[in-house]
This record gives C-alpha cells, structure tokens and sequence, in this order.
C-alpha cells in the first residue's frame, strides 16, 4: 500500500511549483499497482489541507510493448488474448513478462515502453 506516499511525493512535487502550476494530470499506466481509488481519496485529503488549489486530471495510459527481437509494438490485447491473464497483469505488472509474448515473432523478450506506473503532466500558467 504505497498509495499514500505516492499521493504525498505528488503534492508535494506541486508544492515545490505552485506559482507556475494550474493544472496537473495525474496518468495512471495500465500495468501497475496502485490502487486509482485509494490513491485518489489520499490526493484529495492531502490538497484539502494544502493553502492552493490546483486542478487535478486523472487519465489512464493503455500499455505498450516493444518486441526486442523483431522490434514489433504490441499492445496488452496483442500480447495475450486471455481475460485472466490479462487482470494478473494488470494487478502484478512483473508478471507481463510471464503472460506475454510478442505477436509476431512470439519471442518473450520484450521492453514496456509505455504504460507502467504513475506519471505526472504539468500544465504551467
Ligand atoms: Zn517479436
């Protein structure tokens, strides 16, 4: 449960930026482990005791693999084509590298190039 201390190093990320900060996207990778409603509830609670206002935007970022053999871009849906595997993936993201193969070459030795944790966008005044 990190969902906190990330919500915290977020805040404060926007803290150290405030005057030049209006808008922040928070981007949640399709493979990673953060629990979105708990981490939402903490960015909340922490804002609230924070003397600025800065909107949030929550968006999520669908996953995306490069094929390390053959160089193919794949997506989840590409690399695997089983519901289960797909929500193992999506709660344990280490696990994409059991489940997954690339769809061209079949070949397991693949790069996450997208899609992997939490990032954060900065929209400046
Ligand atoms: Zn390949």
């Amino acid at each position: 449960m990190h969902e906190w201390a990330l919500a915290e190093s977020v805040v404060k990320t926007l803290k150290n930026r405030k005057k030049t900060v209006f808008e922040a996207e928070v981007i949640f990778g399709t493979l990673q482990d953060i629990d979105e409603e708990i981490f939402t509830f903490a960015l909340k609670e922490i804002l609230n005791q924070e003397d600025f206002k800065v909107k949030i935007k929550i968006t999520k970022e669908d996953a995306v693999f490069e094929c390390l053999s053959c160089g193919k871009i794949f997506d989840l849906k590409e690399g695997t084509k089983d519901e289960i595997e797909k929500e193992n993936i999506h709660f344990l993201p280490e696990m994409a590298k059991v489940f997954l193969k690339c769809p061209s070459c079949k070949a397991k030795d693949f790069e996450i190039k997208k899609g992997r944790g939490l990032s954060l966008k900065l929209k400046e005044k």
